[in-house]
């Protein structure tokens, strides 16, 4: 809490309230607004706290009225004055100090400001640009603010919960070698080595396991991560993680954790989360939403229609079915009469997220079935597939017909995207576990396996002998917090065995020179008595942002980068002089 100790004032802004009527009070803060009035001038005082309301009267202010005359907004001002109810009939009952104000006895002008290019005051239309410009400006409003407080309660939630029980905050380095996150690495010219180069962290992964060997036991960490990935939405080129590494625990251990952690956590934003959380296989998400981190505050969800259509005469269907493929659907209520156009638009969209083609069959509210391909059911058919998706007249049914895979991933966005169209409710907290994933996936424009989660991580004990033969059957010990539809953590049993460390490395299509390389440190550190480990991180600015109520994450970081990765008010990335360039040895084109 802030007070005015330490300060130059007597009490700051926010805290004045009736009690205070008669006393004496310094303040020190912005000039929000100046009203004259009838020769008496309103100046709304703001600090971190909050803002009240002076009065400069010609009488009792003196020469400071003169003063009063020119105050701007943005100016730093003191003030001396004494606190009195506000005259029956002008309390303002909309401001936490609306029922007093402060009579101006004494002003000093600490500091001028420029006129500011926005107002600062909540609920500004301002372009998002021009705010991160002037990000200190925006930065007084309170929203801003008070997102950044919200951050601020629980990252130290976060600590006093874990200090609590048993974890050690320890740093891990930022100038490193490059951890396998799937991104792409920030890298730094080292000057002292001549053509080398150090990694930014993509997360503490591979430290926080070497300090379980280091016999740390639980280690956490609110750490700063790098990836040089094309930024989304919802992403920046750099970010935080809670991270966090237990050795001897199991994966209920590791949740049952997680979830006490949370529970303190969310309460700091008056969430009252209810554990134990529910938990989905990744096949089941996969399956029934069509995702691996599922919004499931609404239905919408896929159904497998495949034994409709066993016999179909459709040859879409037949084709995917016989190449052993699935042909699935979901039921948007309330979309049946929906234009050509729009459905066209959902036909595209399908096509972009990786199907060959949309089937659909509206049923008009008139009761009247509009559908291309309709014509190669037979009535059994029709009725099952009305029966299996509940279709009500005015629904229309949306059908993939692919591998089961892309039928899900498809599907999955269409629902989303569905949910959004129909403006489906989504209210609540929905927080689940999605666990048990695939340790491989098939990456193919690399033509190899890839880790799903990374390299380190556990694969089920009775998988192992399928590694080299059957790798996309392996499934890993491995866990995602899901907050609505938003993955905001995820973590992993590690390998903590050396010889079976080196056979997934070798799946991935690493030569064994190349993890001695690459991986020699950990190898050697996993014979050396590494304890059975795991652990889990959470994205802290997203968890923020939902906690927040915010749309972006840039909205709960103090500084944040745009979409191309530059901060428009320092102007980074910039360019360096040529001797810094000589120095690292680096030569630009
Ligand atoms: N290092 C992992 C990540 O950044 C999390 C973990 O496995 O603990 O996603």
């Amino acid at each position: 809490m802030l007070d005015a100790r330490y300060s130059i004032r007597t009490h700051t802004c926010g805290a004045l309230r009736s009690e205070h009527a008669g006393h004496s009070v310094t303040l020190a803060g912005w000039v929000a607004k100046r009203r004259d009035h009838g020769g008496l001038i309103f100046v709304d005082l703001r600090d971190r706290t909050g803002i009240v309301q002076c009065t400069f009267d010609p009488d009792a202010s003196g020469a400071s009225f003169a003063t009063a005359e020119r105050l701007r907004p943005e100016w730093v001002v003191r003030i001396e004055g004494t606190v009195r109810h506000r005259p029956a009939g002008t309390e303002n009952p909309g401001m936490a100090t609306g029922e007093v104000e402060v009579e101006v006895t004494s002003l000093s002008v600490l500091n001028m400001s420029e006129t500011p290019p926005f107002e600062i005051e909540p609920g500004i239309e301002t372009d998002e640009l021009t705010r991160m410009r002037w990000r200190y400006l925006d930065l007084r409003r309170p929203e801003v603010l008070g997102a950044l407080q919200l951050r601020d309660r629980v990252t130290q939630r976060f600590r006093k919960s874990l200090e609590a029980r048993g974890f050690l905050e320890v740093e891990t380095p930022i100038l490193g070698r490059s951890t396998p996150e799937g991104a792409r690495d920030f890298i730094v010219p080292s000057r002292l080595s001549a053509g080398k180069f150090y990694a930014l962290p993509q997360s503490p992964q591979l430290f926080k396991q070497l300090l379980m060997v280091g016999g740390f036991e639980r280690y956490y960490q609110i750490a700063r991560c790098f990836r040089d990935e094309d930024l989304r939405a919802d992403r920046q080129p750099e970010f935080t993680q809670v991270d966090i590494e237990m050795s001897f625990a199991s994966q209920e251990d590791i949740l049952q954790m997680m979830e006490d952690v949370m529970r303190e956590v969310t309460s700091e934003a008056g969430v009252a989360l209810q554990t134990p959380l529910r938990r989905l296989t990744y096949a089941e998400a996969m399956d029934r939403y069509g995702s691996d981190r599922p919004d499931t505050r609404f239905g919408l969800e896929l159904v497998d229609l495949s034994p409709v259509f066993a016999a179909s005469e459709f040859k879409v269907f037949a084709g995917a079915l016989a190449s052993g493929g699935v042909v699935k659907g979901i039921s948007a209520r309330g979309a049946g009469d929906s234009p050509r156009s729009r459905i066209d638009a959902l036909n595209q969209l399908a096509i972009d997220s990786g199907a060959k083609g949309l089937a659909w069959v509206a049923f008009g509210t008139d009761g009247e079935v509009r559908s291309p391909i309709a014509k190669f059911f037979s009535a059994a058919e029709m009725a099952e597939l009305r029966q299996k998706l509940d279709v009500e007249a005015g629904d229309l049914a949306l059908m993939v017909a692919d591998t089961r895979h892309t039928a899900n991933e498809v599907l999955g966005t269409l629902r989303l995207h569905m949910a959004d169209e129909l403006g489906i409710e989504r209210s609540g907290l929905d927080a689940l576990w999605v666990v048990d994933f695939p340790m491989f996936s098939w990456d193919k424009d690399e033509g190899r396996y890839d880790a799903n989660h990374h390299p380190f991580t556990m694969i089920f004990e009775d998988h192992v002998e399928l590694i080299e033969e059957r790798p996309l059957d392996v499934l890993s010990h491995s866990y995602d917090l899901i907050l609505n539809g938003c993955e905001i953590g995820g973590g992993t049993l590690r390998i903590h065995d050396a010889a079976l460390q080196r056979r997934v490395l070798a799946r991935l299509g690493m030569s064994a020179e190349e993890a001695e390389e690459k991986f020699g440190f950990l190898l050697e550190a996993l014979g050396m008595g590494a304890p059975p480990h795991g652990g889990i991180a959470l994205g802290l600015d997203r968890l923020v942002m939902i906690l927040a109520g915010a749309h972006s994450i840039r909205d709960v970081i103090a500084f944040p980068k745009t979409s191309s990765g530059a901060d428009p008010m320092t102007g980074a990335p910039d360019t360096v002089s040529a001797r810094q360039l000589k120095e690292v040895h680096l030569r630009v084109d």
